[in-house]
């Protein structure tokens, strides 16, 4: 039987379009061509086998589910892939791909199933007598773990404090733990490590991660459905809790008391607690007094925005576990505009290969420009004075660090003075911060500059010439 594919996929992406973010739709939903739909068999033609393994790798339950919804419990997702040819350039896998007419066909087993329960989210727990003897699912990601969690000086006390926790749950003074940061810095990650390390080091430790906006649902469940007792039992059961997000119980006196029974039961009973905030417990509002004083008997750590070096770090460990490669002048472009969130910086990068797959263009710094111009808009786009001072540096050859220092050897001041115009023509930094970026010169020294710069280059014609080249490599566009 027939089925009009694109009224069937149609339906579909209304429901995505509800569950993933704009960015990701964009990317990698919008690419998509619905082919056809015969029986239980809906064929999509995707762009490349990128496309596909990343759609099956991070999107293949969202689509289980509707696929199953549209078509029904036997519902079937074929995959049809834009051949590319085999012309790779060895530095940069992404390069011209000459896409011709031929297409593969890729049938996913694991959509082919029925899609099995134990997709369901957090299992209910309430409704199976014996609780003691069911495995209770720990709900960790096996992606966060501590191998894959970059150590920096923006996360060290957090990591070593999840780290020895991990060793010793329970056991140390950091209980609870209590890990707070800004969005996008990890905090997820880290609480999954620490989750992932007991359970390697212990595996018949029970224990759970659970957003604090889940804990808030199967509460209110709880108190509708009467199995407040199970609720609290369920809960009371564990050796290991993980609540994240727990400021999402700000406000909800109802859910922070319950809580904070099970809490007092954990901890007397010994066992660990680890929490995550977006914010420091001194900051929270809208929660219990008694509940934030339970919160500073353990330790709390922060997590701070991360480094040039981490980022650039984190970016080399993704791309190796994505087996990723990309030019080093494109990373480093990547890890110097975007800044202030590790997820944003991911993002960027997952995105930059996805659009050159689809354009078939290599990675260059061109195409990173115009993407993060893009798709990244919320971030403070402005050039940093880091980045000019990199860019500066590479092309005259001198270390950053002289840069940065207070030599007066002529080629260093003239490119000191350089980045200094370029910093006050690109970006909204102040004379005096800028001049504390380059040597902790003071603003006169960096109006001085700007002047010199100016002069020289109305009288230089060489000297404009760098201009010209460092003004090209510095633009957005
Ligand atoms: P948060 O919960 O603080 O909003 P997440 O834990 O979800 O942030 O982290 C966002 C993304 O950044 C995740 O993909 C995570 O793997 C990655 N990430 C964060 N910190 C690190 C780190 N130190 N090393 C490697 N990846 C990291
Ligand atoms: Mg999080």
């Amino acid at each position: 039987m027939k089925k009009n594919p694109d009224e069937i996929w149609g339906r579909c992406l209304e429901v995505i379009k509800d569950n993933v973010s704009q960015q990701s739709f964009k990317t990698w939903f919008e690419p998509i061509k619905p082919l056809k739909c015969v029986g239980s068999v809906l064929t999509i033609q995707v762009p490349s086998q990128f496309f596909y393994e990343w759609l099956e790798e991070h999107y293949i339950d969202l689509l289980k589910k509707i696929i199953r919804k549209e078509i029904g419990p036997e519902g079937c997702l074929e995959y049809s892939i834009v051949m590319e040819n085999n012309h790779r350039n060895a530095n940069n896998p992404y390069t011209v791909r000459v896409p011709t007419s031929n297409v593969q066909q890729v049938k996913n087993p694991a959509v082919s199933l029925p899609i099995d329960v134990a997709n369901s989210p957090i299992k209910n727990p309430f409704i199976i007598p014996g609780l003691r003897k069911i495995k209770i699912e720990s709900h960790l990601n096996a992606n966060y773990s501590f191998d894959n969690f970059i150590e920096g000086d923006c996360n060290r006390l957090a990591r070593s404090a999840g780290f020895a926790v991990a060793q010793k749950p329970g056991g140390t003074a950091f209980n609870p733990l209590l890990v707070y940061g800004g969005v996008g810095l990890g905090k997820t990650h880290l609480v999954h490590a620490i989750g992932l390390e007991i359970k390697r080091n212990n595996p018949e430790k029970t224990v759970l991660y659970v957003p604090a906006e889940k804990f808030t649902q199967q509460f209110i469940e709880a108190v509708k459905n009467n199995t407040m007792g199970d609720f609290q039992q369920f809960y009371q059961m564990m050796d290991v809790l993980i609540i994240d997000d727990v400021q999402f119980l700000s406000g909800k006196e109802k859910t922070q008391d319950v809580f904070f029974h099970i809490f007092n039961h954990l901890h007397q009973s010994g066992k660990q607690l680890v929490i995550s905030s977006d914010k420091a417990p001194v900051e929270m509002s809208g929660m219990e007094q008694r509940l934030l004083s339970r919160f500073k008997w353990g330790l709390s750590a922060d997590l701070q925005p991360p480094g040039l070096e981490t980022r650039i770090a984190i970016l080399q460990k993704k791309m190796y576990a994505e087996g990723i490669e990309l030019p080093k002048e494109v990373v480093e472009y990547l890890a110097y505009s975007i800044t202030t969130n590790i997820r944003e910086l991911e993002g960027a990068m997952i995105s930059l290969i996805a659009q050159s797959s689809l354009n078939k263009k290599a990675v260059t710094l061109e195409l990173a420009k115009q993407m993060i111009d893009k798709f990244v808009k919320s971030t403070a786009r402005e050039v940093s004075i880091d980045y000019i001072q990199k860019v500066v540096c590479d092309y005259f050859d001198l270390p950053i660090e002289l840069l940065k220092s207070k030599t007066r050897k002529r080629e260093v001041v003239q490119a000191r003075q350089i980045a200094m115009y370029f910093a006050k023509k690109m970006t909204k930094s102040s004379l005096a911060n800028i001049g504390a970026h380059c040597g902790g010169k003071d603003h006169a020294t960096v109006l001085h500059a700007c002047r010199t710069v100016n002069n020289l280059q109305e009288t230089d014609k060489q000297f404009r010439g760098y201009l010209e080249d460092l003004e090209k490599k510095l633009s957005i566009h």
